[in-house]
């Protein structure tokens, strides 16, 4: 397996429709088994093979314990109804370190296959249903900063990440961002703080 590297805001990948797989063949498992460790490298809880500079209908998905047993690797996957609306955080990894709150349908029945070419559906709520809307998005092209109202913020913000993908392309930072395992330690051991890190945006 390997690391691969992401592609951000800006390349063209991003903002083109994927095109569908036609095979299920050993370069799709290697695809998969590549984007799943990455994704958890980046500490993501979704990823779009465009993310990685490939033009597949081909997603990720690992949103815990909380919502699915083990991960989804999805396979043209298609949102098949929504329903109800959730308003809440939502992030990107390739739009480093850019969190905002985004409108999306509080229900997604989505449809797919499997890495074994078997149908799926998945009836999502919650911030399951936000990680696999968002990732489909992906699949079409759209980012989430499309889906943001707040004009004067993606004004303010958009130039501030652009600075940080330049930096990170040029090896200034990090592609990862480093965490202080103590403050870490320290959320998990307080039950309030605990809850307010549920809520931080994860990015998708
Ligand atoms: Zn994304």
């Amino acid at each position: 397996m390997a690391i691969l590297d992401l592609k951000y805001y800006g390349a063209q990948v991003l903002t083109r429709a994927a095109k569908p797989v036609k095979h299920i063949d050993r370069e799709l498992i290697k695809l998969a088994q590549d984007m799943l460790e990455s994704m958890y490298h980046y500490h993501g809880v979704g990823l779009a093979a465009p993310q990685v500079g490939v033009s597949k209908r081909f997603i990720v998905v690992d949103c815990g314990d909380e919502f699915q047993e083990a991960p989804y690797f999805l396979v043209n996957p298609e949102v098949v109804s929504t329903e109800g609306v959730q308003y809440g955080p939502e992030g990107c990894l390739s739009l480093p370190e850019f969190f905002t709150d985004v409108e999306r349908p509080a229900r997604a029945v989505v449809k797919a296959l499997d890495l074994r070419g078997a149908p799926i559906t998945i009836n999502a709520e919650g911030f399951l249903a936000r990680a696999l809307l968002h990732e489909i998005d992906h699949l079409n092209g759209v980012l989430f900063t499309e889906r943001v109202e707040d004009e004067q913020l993606l004004v303010r913000e958009i130039p501030v990440m652009k600075e940080r993908i330049r930096m990170i392309l040029s090896g200034e930072i990090p592609a990862v961002p480093e965490y202080d395992e103590d403050e870490v330690l320290h959320l998990e051991e307080t039950a309030d703080m605990a809850e307010a890190a549920k809520d931080e945006a994860v990015p998708v």
